[in-house]
């Protein structure tokens, strides 16, 4: 008998190959040979030998120096597994952001590996390149326009903003897309521990990468993680909508991707202040009991609807509150879902609370955030915001090709359909009259 058994071993080492060695994350050391940073009760007696005239500033005015140096800006922190990247020698001929694609190109000659990656979040306030809606219906007079939003993140593409990307290498100046701080910090001792502090306790810090949300807190040391005061994620990339099937397949499970990363933030994060948390997936959920609705009838859509707002606040918004009201009031929270989630949450508010809702719109009425309360006396709540619609954005760039004749047929199937449905309920209603008047 012919023996498939080399075959099957070819196939597996190169899926190991190509698969991401978690064996070989960058975690920290279990034990750490010397502590750069002092404590507090060693302090004094830290030596500034090396740290120059600086020393001689007060602790403020060095703070302060530091911050206009390498705090108070949005950074990104990222890790992934990919070929490294390297700079290309020869004089630059076009900006991108971090000289992304143009000078700074992935080696592809060099094996994949865990790769850190850390820049300044260049993100247009103006939300160019952001939200679809904005740029194809912009915004109505006394309409708040929203910053530019963690969701319309384009840095990691490179795509740069004018005003802040640069310089040319080649010219004066170092580049604008990083903060340069790893000199600093390797001057001297003092040097690192004012470094280290300004760097982690005045930024806003910005994840996304899966695998780094998963083990950030044995790959950071948890002081700094402590340390930091505003922070931005993405949470469940486009691949995890398949993932969130566990929690609509069983809604008392407490084992998901999204539970373990709604439990990891007060453990890391006890002393956030700002928390902005975008989830990349649609939310809505899936199975028998939410069939898609484009076509449903109107008691049809009306059911599903209900049903799954109440499935996304049970499974997604759970935990999600369990998180928030653990960290508790005085900070400033706010989750992102995609539109087509978010408009069925903002209706069954709406409808709820009525003028009682604190709602605001953006983009011409198309997107918006509302507020919910958790608890009135603290004031402890959260904005639940409006992000990307992906069916739309993928219907935009498909230009909806040759889909006219299929919409037309679903057209005359859901109209049929909703005539059936009307007969039924004046029947249904009729026999329930005929019953009332015989009793
Ligand atoms: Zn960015
Ligand atoms: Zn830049």
């Amino acid at each position: 008998m012919p023996s498939f058994k080399w075959l099957r071993k070819k196939v597996l080492r190169k899926k190991k190959r190509g698969s991401r060695n978690k064996d070989l994350l960058p975690l920290l050391p279990a034990d750490r040979p010397s502590i750069l940073t002092p404590s507090t009760s060693s302090e004094n007696l830290v030596s500034f030998d090396n740290y120059g005239l600086f020393q001689r500033l007060p602790y403020e005015i060095r703070r302060s120096i530091l911050i206009e140096a390498f705090g108070g800006r949005t950074l990104h922190m990222d890790l992934e597994f990919n070929h490294p990247l390297v700079r290309k020698s020869g004089t630059q001929t076009e900006i991108s952001h971090c000289d992304l694609d143009s000078n700074l190109i992935r080696d592809t000659d060099i094996r994949k590996g865990w790769q850190w990656f850390g820049c300044v979040c260049h993100r247009r306030e103006d939300g160019h390149c952001g939200s679809l809606f904005r740029s194809l219906f912009g915004t109505r007079e006394g309409e708040l326009i929203p910053k530019g939003r963690p969701w319309e993140d384009t840095c990691w593409r490179g795509i740069p903003n004018p005003s802040e990307c640069g310089l040319l290498r080649g010219k004066d100046g170092p580049s604008k897309c990083f903060i340069g701080i790893i000199g600093w910090l390797l001057a001297c001792r003092q040097a690192y521990a004012d470094g280290i502090d300004v760097l982690f306790a005045t930024n806003t810090f910005h994840l996304k990468s899966p695998d780094l949300l998963e083990h950030l807190q044995r790959m950071v040391l948890p002081q700094r993680l402590r340390a930091i005061p505003f922070l931005e994620m993405c949470w469940l990339n486009k691949y995890s909508r398949s993932q969130l099937r566990v929690l609509w397949d069983d809604p008392t499970t407490e084992d998901s991707e999204l539970h373990a990363l709604c439990r990891m933030v007060p453990q890391a994060f006890p002393n956030v202040l700002r928390l902005d948390i975008t989830i990349i997936c649609d939310i809505r959920p899936t199975g028998d009991d939410f069939p898609d609705i484009t076509w449903a009838t109107r008691r049809v859509r009306a059911r599903t609807l209900k049903l799954s707002a109440l499935a996304m606040e049970h499974s997604i918004f759970g935990p999600i509150e369990r998180m928030l009201r653990t960290l508790g009031p005085g900070r400033e929270f706010s989750i992102t879902i995609s539109m087509c989630a978010w408009e069925i949450l903002a209706d069954k508010h709406r409808v709820l609370y009525g003028s009682e809702l604190k709602i605001e719109w953006y983009c011409s009425g198309i997107e918006g955030r509302f507020w919910k309360v958790l608890d009135p006396v603290n004031e402890l709540g959260y904005w639940i915001c409006c992000g990307d619609n992906q069916e739309m954005r993928m219907r935009y760039l498909d230009c909806g090709m040759g889909q006219g004749a299929e919409n037309v047929r679903n057209a005359e199937i859901q109209e049929a359909a909703q005539i059936v449905e009307d007969a039924q309920i004046a029947t249904d209603a009729e026999s329930a009259e005929n019953a009332q008047n015989a009793a």
